[in-house]
């Protein structure tokens, strides 16, 4: 099952969820169709766990440098840009302030995503359609009630996303 905070998926034997530290809740009655009754008495507990959970969740892309050396266009370092917390992307996309340059030739592109929270930082690679016209991109990211992050790229005439993917897949 996955954690009802951070959405990570649980494994067997665990007490509380190593992302969110929030306890496994056993529920009276789950097996008999009253768990969803009882899931819904303590749903204002759960929104404010995890709203002070994401408070403490940063969220962002790895961009990388590229400089032209001698004819040919070399890497010249990569820098961490933050979308804002968890909580100003849950439910409402975020636009980084900075345009991108648009790759060409590339069918899709692929963005790397960085968690960080409570010292600790995870990645995972998500990938956006590429924008036809040659104009620089905005990138934006929403996190929705389910945990799932997904990313936009808008350059203007048109806005394309990636899939959805976990924000903690665990
Ligand atoms: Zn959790």
């Amino acid at each position: 099952m996955n954690c009802m905070i951070c959405g990570r998926n649980g494994k067997e034997g665990e007490n509380s969820c190593p992302v969110c530290h929030f306890p496994h809740v056993i529920l009276p009655c789950a097996g008999d169709g009253n768990g969803v009754n009882e899931i819904e008495k303590i749903s204002g507990e759960l929104s404010a766990y995890r709203s002070r959970f994401l408070e403490k969740v940063d969220i962002g892309v790895v961009i990388y440098y590229w400089k032209g050396e001698n004819g040919v266009i070399v890497p010249d370092g990569e820098e961490r840009i933050s979308f804002g917390t968890g909580k100003a992307l849950y439910g409402q996309t975020v636009w980084l302030p900075v345009k991108f340059a648009r790759i060409p030739g590339e069918e899709r592109v692929p963005v790397r995503v960085s968690v960080r929270w409570e010292g600790r930082e995870e990645e995972q690679m998500f990938f956006i359609p590429n924008l036809e016209e040659a104009r620089l991109q905005a990138l934006g990211a929403v996190l929705d009630s389910g945990m799932e992050l997904q990313l936009f790229a808008g350059n203007g005439t048109g806005v394309v996303s990636s899939r959805k993917q976990p924000l903690f897949p665990g």
